[in-house]
């Protein structure tokens, strides 16, 4: 599938004198714009502003638009990112003038209506976790790391428990966790994974001791797989006198199975922008939602949204115990009428069928393609899983220099009209392709995506060089990696 290629710079289309207006006389006497501070006044006209009439820059951005790749637009299994299709209806809900039009800094009971929908939220997600109280201010999953790790930290310092400053994070990890731990003044222990890709409990258990805040998990993890110890690892971190904090980024697979409060984890973040049908992609606006269990809630961060039973009014609480803000205001409201929109329309039914679906459908793409492609690691898998590059019969050995790499496939897969995978995360294997197909894709996409990874596994065998030049048919051909990172205006 060939999409249009376009890609002049408004600079390229620019005429000397060409304008897209014809606006009237100034109709200003000279001494208004005299009275301007002459450090402000542009001294060396003219300007390098590209000119050109109304129809060339109406094409231009028409044309550029086409060039995007989204949701919308095709297939975009990206592993650890649940880039799901966006219903339209939560835009036009998160777009009634009554939300848009407020102002932050307006007063609760001119917001109630706001301030309920922020209260349904946080206590839908506390019932989806099985946790006692989440805040929904944070903007993104690892701004709730971070949030979730000092709520850990405000704890231990509550209890006069000053010596906690190690925090434990598996080898497979998603970056944000250590990031957020650095961040938080914590420092890292890492715990290896087995050959099955999970924790290994006796790795875990010389870790542990009196300095040790916490540990930090993913589940699913980030090999897309189910970590079976959870209870056994939640009783040793707590019986040391750590805290356990859930990583639910990629918390889609779980919706309505299985709960991480009942697992015995004390602190977690959601990404509303995965899981709960936010669009993103491109640093766009996010969410990452923090919930604690009963005992933590006045750590989590203020402002607080509470419902006052005797005023039957929602108010905004501040408390001394909190770890103080970590948003200006609320959070991303915008994200939040999202979340609340999908969740009312999945409903109670909905919701466990989402999860189910997203873990059918990454399972029958893996099981399509296992013999084309290298799996690691074998057995059910959540909503994603990893493959190791393409086996060794079809051109993917790793010993082998000229071997086709995942990079290849990856921009192969372009020219077939579907977004690659995450490639190269996991770092625990060489080629990691880490797909990710979600629950909203029918099975007739999911097919076709088979046919093409098959084909370009064929590709590879017998027509190598097109894949090393690959992607062909994109409107910009394959990027110096370099280059683009160290001199991004010149990268193409
Ligand atoms: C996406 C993701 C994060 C970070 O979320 P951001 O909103 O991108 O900061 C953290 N952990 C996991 C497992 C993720 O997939």
């Amino acid at each position: 599938m060939n999409r249009t290629v376009y890609s002049p710079l408004i600079f390229e289309l620019s005429k000397a004198g060409r304008k897209g207006y014809s606006l009237p006389q100034n109709p200003c006497p000279d001494y208004q714009t005299s009275q301007l501070p002459t450090e402000l006044l542009r001294q060396n006209a003219p300007t390098r502003l590209p000119e050109a009439d109304e129809l060339t820059v109406a094409r231009h951005y028409t044309n550029m638009s086409g060039n995007n790749f989204g949701v919308d637009t095709g297939f975009y299994p990206l592993g650890s990112c649940t880039m799901k299709y966006n219903p339209k209806i939560n835009e036009e809900m998160a777009a009634l003038p009554g939300f848009t039009g407020i102002h932050p800094a307006q007063d609760a009971p001119y917001m109630q209506g706001a301030l309920k929908l922020y209260d349904e939220v946080q206590r839908t997600l506390a019932e989806v976790a099985g946790l006692s109280r989440f805040t929904l201010n944070p903007f993104a999953g690892a701004h709730g790391e971070l949030t979730g790790l000092m709520v850990i930290r405000t704890y231990h310092e509550k209890r006069g428990d000053l010596q906690r400053t190690k925090i434990i994070v598996p080898d497979s990890a998603h970056g944000t966790n250590p990031a957020s731990a650095a961040v938080c003044g914590l420092q890292i222990v890492q715990v290896k994974s087995t050959a099955d890709g999970t924790v290994d409990v006796e790795d875990l258990k010389p870790l542990l001791g009196p300095d040790i805040a916490g540990m930090m998990m993913t589940n699913p993890n980030t090999l897309g797989i189910f970590e079976r110890q959870i209870p056994e690892i939640a009783r040793l971190v707590h019986e040391c006198g750590g805290l356990m904090y859930y990583d639910g980024a990629n918390l889609n697979p779980m919706l309505g199975v299985c709960r991480p409060g009942d697992m015995g984890f004390d602190v977690m973040h959601i990404n509303l922008h995965k899981t709960f049908s936010t669009p993103h992609g491109g640093g766009g606006p996010g969410s990452g939602p923090v919930g604690v269990r009963a005992g933590l809630e006045d750590y989590l961060p203020n402002p607080q949204v509470h419902f006052n039973a005797e005023t039957q009014r929602y108010e905004l609480r501040c408390n001394g115990e909190a770890l103080g803000h970590v948003s200006a205001f609320l959070g991303n409201f915008g994200i939040i009428v999202r979340a609340y929109a999908y969740l009312l329309t999945l409903g109670k039914e909905g919701i466990p069928m989402a999860g189910k679906l997203s873990v059918l459908n990454a399972n029958y793409i893996k099981e399509c393609l296992k013999d084309y492609y290298c799996l690691p690691i074998d057995g059910l898998c959540k909503h994603e899983f990893v493959f190791d590059g393409l086996l060794p019969q079809y051109g993917g050995s790793h010993t082998d220099a000229s071997h086709i790499t995942t990079l290849e496939v990856a921009k192969r897969l372009l020219d077939y009209g579907f977004h690659a995978p995450t490639i190269y995360f996991p770092l625990l294997f060489h080629e990691s392709m880490m797909i990710e197909p979600t629950e909203t894709e029918s099975k007739e996409t999911l097919d076709a995506f088979i046919d093409v990874m098959k084909k370009i596994a064929k590709e590879a065998l017998h027509h190598p060089e097109m894949l090393r030049q690959a992607p062909h048919s994109t409107p910009v051909r394959r990027l110096d990696d370099v280059k683009a990172v160290k001199d991004a205006k010149f990268s193409f």
